[in-house]
């Protein structure tokens, strides 16, 4: 966050612990509306992580009254943090929970929701002593003659009308307030659940992958639909990143990705269970099909130049898998079924890589 063109004096005071002014919440409540909606827009999971480093950029936004197009938000964000924006770390999503802003947030939301109910509750009671004067006037004006006293009493009449309007429409602008609030938690709940996409690749994450394997699991046991898997692994990846950097381990995994999307067919689900190691689901695919599939793929990927740039220069990098292959049986469940894919693949390992091994 070296560019001191983004600065967020909000962000230290959410840092600490002084308690946040109604003007506070206001804003961070606009801040965090445009986040969201921005980060939905661009398919940008909103772990903590990438919430908070955009935060950061809207919020800076807000303070300068500033209002830009998507690609010039986008633009800052490569400035800042130096990274493309899609290339998005959720590795770290479990680890860094505690410490985000993001259960900063939940914890502001659940505050201000209780403190917001108080202050409902309290509007109310003065509207009812408001109630109570108003009346007991209305009675005195009746009894007394004396025109000043009368002038006087329409005078504080008027006075407490206006301050029942603003108080109304005080309640009225926390109500909506505290409608938002809630708004928000579910809004924020359901992206996170909803978050199935590996964003590096465009593929399914684990979470999905799981659940797709859950459903097949289940066709098998009940219609005898079967299934197969392939465990993909790519080999030596350790030392494309070492020799070349993470940037171009990033685009030969995204190659990878684009590999898998390319050759398999369109009801095929390919997940990226993590780091380098991708599995496939085929449905409908007995055992001696998929392993054809997998050799297909194995020697698709063995003749691919992958093209980087190299500081300038293009070079052609070359890599291998391997592979492990099983079907779906009656009495898998979702732990057996990975485990049996991945022993078949960790055989192909110890076998010298770049090649397919099968656990029936
Ligand atoms: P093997 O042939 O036995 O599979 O060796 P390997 O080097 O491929 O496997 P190893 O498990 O030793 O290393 C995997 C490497 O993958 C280590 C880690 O730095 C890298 N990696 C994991 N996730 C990412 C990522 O998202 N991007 C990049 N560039 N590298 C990653
Ligand atoms: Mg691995
Ligand atoms: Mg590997």
């Amino acid at each position: 966050m070296a560019d001191n063109k983004v600065n967020c004096e909000f962000y230290n005071k959410l840092k600490g612990t002084k308690k946040l002014s109604h003007e506070d919440i206001k804003l961070l409540m606009n801040i965090v509306r445009k986040e969201l909606s921005f980060l939905i827009k661009h398919n940008i999971p909103p772990v903590p992580k990438n919430y908070e480093k955009w935060f950061y950029i809207f919020c800076s936004l807000a303070e300068q009254k500033k209002e830009l197009d998507d690609l010039e938000i986008i633009g800052i964000y490569k400035d800042v943090y130096d990274e493309d924006y899609h290339a998005v770390d959720i590795s770290g999503e479990k680890e860094s929970v505690p410490e985000t802003l993001a259960n900063k947030f939940k914890d502001i939301a659940n505050k201000l929701d209780s403190s917001l109910r108080e202050i409902i509750n309290s509007i109310d009671t003065h509207q009812e002593q408001l109630n109570a004067h108003t009346d007991k006037l209305e009675q005195v004006k009746k009894d007394v003659t004396i025109e000043t006293v009368n002038e006087a009493v329409m005078e504080i009449l008027e006075e407490l009308k206006k301050l029942r309007g603003e108080n109304s429409r005080l309640k009225n602008e926390l109500k909506s307030y505290h409608a938002e609030v809630i708004s928000l938690k579910e809004e924020l709940s359901h992206a996170k659940r909803e978050a199935t996409i590996d964003f590096l690749t465009g593929l399914v994450n684990r979470r999905r992958f799981e659940r797709a394997l859950e459903d097949a699991i289940r066709d098998r046991k009940i219609r005898h639909y079967p299934s197969s898997i392939i465990f993909v692994d790519i080999d030596d990846f350790k030392k494309i990143n070492d020799e070349y950097g993470h940037v171009i381990g990033d685009i030969v995994l995204k190659e990878l990705a684009t590999i898998f999307k390319f050759y398999l067919r369109a009801n095929t689900i390919v997940g990226r269970l993590g780091g380098e190691e991708f599995a496939i689901l085929l449905p409908g695919v007995e055992l001696e099909d998929a392993i054809k599939v997998a050799e297909r793929l194995r020697k698709i990927i063995e003749n691919r130049e992958i093209k980087v740039d190299l500081k300038g220069k293009e070079k052609k990098l070359h890599i291998t898998a391997s592979f492990g292959v099983t079907e779906i049986k009656e009495d898998d469940t979702v732990e057996s079924l990975l485990m049996r894919a991945d022993d078949a693949m960790y055989r192909a390992k110890k076998k010298g890589k770049n090649k397919v091994e099968v656990e029936v």
